[in-house]
């Protein structure tokens, strides 16, 4: 059965990290904050701020959680993004996905202040981004590639030799998650496949899955890769979260897009949903709001 990398002893190790430049910052006298932007109540969203909030309080770092309706207006979601930016206590925002239909997501993106985009959702730092040279490396994404180096570095791997002879398959395309990714892959000079919802109609899914020696999950359908999808020795990174209801007990509990058990059978090292990705993401998060800090100090010195 396939190794599991774990995501939380991977999150403490980068956690010790971001403390001692949390520190440094105190003692510099520049304050940090995050905010978190969330309109509505959809699962993964609601389950991502909590964590947020205790991760930024675990590590001293300032959190402001804006909770709207899922009624609010595109104005009243731009007012707020408007006094985000031009607060001195926020040093980076986050805006959750997805977004009610009334709002345009790329509208919302293009209001914030490029300096605070620790997501690199805004054109210019998605634009950076895609060109390899980014301002803020998306927490997602991030993680995703820090699980990987830092499972390769535990193995003994040389991590280049590995991704020049890996092919990398995401499944989701998403904008804050499938693309980053896919741009993380390009700097790592691995070959690359991107797969869509399209992409795996008819049955399809399994075909561009099944060559991956790298497969990274980001769709958000829980249970959506089964055995069948899995290449035999693959290295299996699940991002999805969703809810999953027991249907003995009624309770809801979190699951990734991969059936865990059926993968086990078939992947080399597969990372978990919960205990995965979803620890390091928070901690990334933490990690570029403290840069978001750093070069706000230094621009305004
Ligand atoms: P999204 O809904 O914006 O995008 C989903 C993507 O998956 C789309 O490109 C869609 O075409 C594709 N897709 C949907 N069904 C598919 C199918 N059957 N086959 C192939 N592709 C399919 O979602 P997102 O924001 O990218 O998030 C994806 C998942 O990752 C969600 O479950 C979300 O909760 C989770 N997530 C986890 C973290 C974390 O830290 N672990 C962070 C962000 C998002």
């Amino acid at each position: 059965t396939a190794q599991l990398i774990n995501g939380r002893k991977i999150a403490h190790a980068l956690k010790a990290e971001v403390t001692a430049e949390v520190a440094a910052l105190a003692d510099a006298g520049i304050a940090c904050g995050l905010a978190t932007v969330l309109v509505g109540d959809d699962y993964g969203s609601v389950a991502y701020v909590r964590r947020i909030g205790r991760i930024a309080e675990e590590l001293g770092v300032a959190y402001e959680q804006v909770l709207l309706p899922g009624t609010t207006t595109q104005d009243e979601l731009l007012a707020t993004i408007d006094r985000l930016n031009r607060d001195p206590a926020v040093s980076g925002v986050l805006v959750l996905r997805p977004l009610p239909p009334q709002i345009s997501e790329v509208d919302v993106f293009r209001a914030l202040d490029p300096q605070k985009d620790i997501e690199s959702v805004h054109p210019e730092n998605a634009g950076l981004l895609a060109l390899g040279t980014p301002r803020f490396v998306p927490s997602t994404a991030a993680s995703v590639f820090h699980l990987l180096d830092s499972w390769l570095d535990e193995v003994g791997e040389d991590r280049a030799a590995f991704y020049h002879r890996s092919l990398i398959v995401v499944v989701g395309r998403s904008n804050n998650v499938g693309k980053p990714a896919i741009s993380l892959a390009y700097d790592r000079e691995a070959a690359m496949m991107s797969v869509d919802e399209w992409a795996s109609r008819e049955g399809r899914l399994g075909w561009h899955t099944r060559q991956a020696d790298v497969l990274v999950v980001a769709a958000g359908v829980a249970g959506l890769i089964r055995a069948e999808h899995v290449r035999p020795g693959a290295v299996v990174i699940d991002v999805g979260i969703n809810p999953r209801e027991d249907p003995g007990t009624g309770q809801v509990r979190m699951v990734g897009d991969v059936e865990f058990d059926e993968a086990r059978g078939r992947a080399r090292a597969i990372a978990p949903v919960p205990g995965g990705v979803g620890p390091v993401t928070d901690v990334w998060l933490i990690r570029n709001t403290v840069h978001a800090a750093t070069h706000h100090a230094r621009k305004v010195s």
